[in-house]
């Protein structure tokens, strides 16, 4: 009975910032619900907010909560998802049609402080029981899940965490979704930037996302070939490191090169700190350095870009519809089969599996970024 409303649910939601692969993964659970475990689920609008804003319109009214159900059942998919009051929606196989490559989330991603406060939570997980959700799905970075390992522990639902963030800053998992795409975008960045970089013989400093990690800058710069990576794993960076980089950048000119592409973390800090993107200050320092007095080529120009949220945007490669569907498989399967675990889906040597909530950091990872430095080394022609 489509229009009548679920005796039983999943419901799915995305938080924190958006990461390309978000909505494979609806399409991907709102089919493998419909097509394969006959159960409907609910897409909630704008994260953690959308479930705050709805606890807050039924506030424990028995007639509010009817009138909600009523309103689910009576917009499913598309009907419900141009209703911009509508924060729990229907989903339907119309409404994840054609949204597969789409960067973004179709169901709105958002950051809610409230969601920090107990009672704040407590409300959600009410108002989750009164509209028969049996799990809920989580779809976020590091803060996101944190916020769904604290639901895990507060309420007997059962919460199921999926990484999504193009910071690859997530640990426990090789890849997060979203991760493959943001690659794709820089190595596509750093191609145009080459273009003009060659044409003026100059150095371009692009200031990458990763939050505290360095992996993002590290993949980018191994497949796109730049010549210089800094990351923040080595602490923070001094005004004689500084020297030391742009020394380095000034031996490969001398050697014949006529431009380079740098690459920086945004987690990268420095010492003292600094206020100003950290292209700007590389900027300057390495700027001050080639026009130092007696200095080789004091006409050698470096020009910074912070890129930005371009790099959350754009089409989804094929690696990250595919890990997205995986994920959503094995989400089903764990509700289905193992009812009362909680946990986020991780890819683990090509296998996806249900680690905890709080699982520590994989060796691996920290192996995999130390082979991508030693790589990145050894392909270069400094
Ligand atoms: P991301 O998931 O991309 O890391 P954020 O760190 O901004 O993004 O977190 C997204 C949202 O997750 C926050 O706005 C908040 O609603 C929720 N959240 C984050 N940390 C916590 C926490 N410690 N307790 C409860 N909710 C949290």
């Amino acid at each position: 009975m489509p229009n009548s409303y679920p005796d039983q649910s999943v419901a799915v939601l995305f938080s924190g910032g958006d990461s390309p692969g978000m909505n494979a993964f609806l399409r991907a659970i709102v089919r493998l619900g419909l097509n394969r475990e006959k159960i409907v689920v609910l897409g909630i609008r704008d994260g953690y907010r959308g479930l705050v804003r709805t606890a807050r319109a039924v506030n424990g009214d028995a007639e509010a909560l009817v009138r909600l159900k009523s309103t689910i059942a009576s917009h499913p998919g598309r009907a419900g998802l141009i209703n911009e009051q509508l924060d729990i929606i229907r989903m339907d196989h119309a409404s994840v049609s054609g949204i597969m490559g789409k960067g973004g989330t179709i169901l709105g991603s958002a950051r809610c402080l409230e969601f920090h406060t107990p009672e704040v939570r407590e409300k959600v997980i009410r108002l989750l029981k009164n509209l028969n959700v049996r799990a809920l799905i989580v779809v976020g970075g590091d803060g996101s899940l944190t916020g769904a390992k604290l639901l895990a522990e507060e309420s007997d639902l059962q919460i199921i965490g999926v990484p999504a963030t193009i910071d690859n800053d997530l640990q426990f998992t090789d890849m997060a979704l979203g991760v493959d795409t943001a690659v794709k975008t820089l190595v596509w960045a750093v191609d145009h930037f080459i273009d003009t970089a060659r044409s003026h013989r100059r150095v371009m400093v692009l200031e990458t996302m990763g939050r505290e990690s360095g992996d993002l800058a590290r993949m980018a710069g191994l497949a796109s070939g730049a010549e210089m990576i800094i990351t923040p794993e080595g602490g923070p960076i001094t005004d004689e490191a500084m020297k030391g980089l742009a020394a380095k950048i000034e031996g490969a000119m001398t050697r014949g090169r006529g431009h380079a592409i740098v690459l920086v973390a945004e987690g990268v800090q420095f010492d003292p700190p600094q206020k100003r993107n950290r292209a700007y200050v590389l900027m300057d320092a390495f700027q001050e350095y080639f026009q130092r007095s007696g200095a080789p080529f004091p006409d050698l120009e470096v020009r910074p870009s912070v890129l930005g949220h371009l790099q959350r945007g754009g089409h989804t490669t094929p690696q990250d519809c595919i890990l997205a569907a995986r994920f959503a498989d094995r989400a089903w399967t764990t509700i289905l089969t193992e009812k009362s675990k909680n946990g986020i889906t991780a890819l683990r040597k090509n296998v996806i599996e249900i680690v905890p909530y709080g699982a520590p950091d994989m060796p691996e990872r920290a192996a995999f970024s130390k082979e991508m430095e030693k790589l990145h080394e050894e392909l270069s022609s400094w």
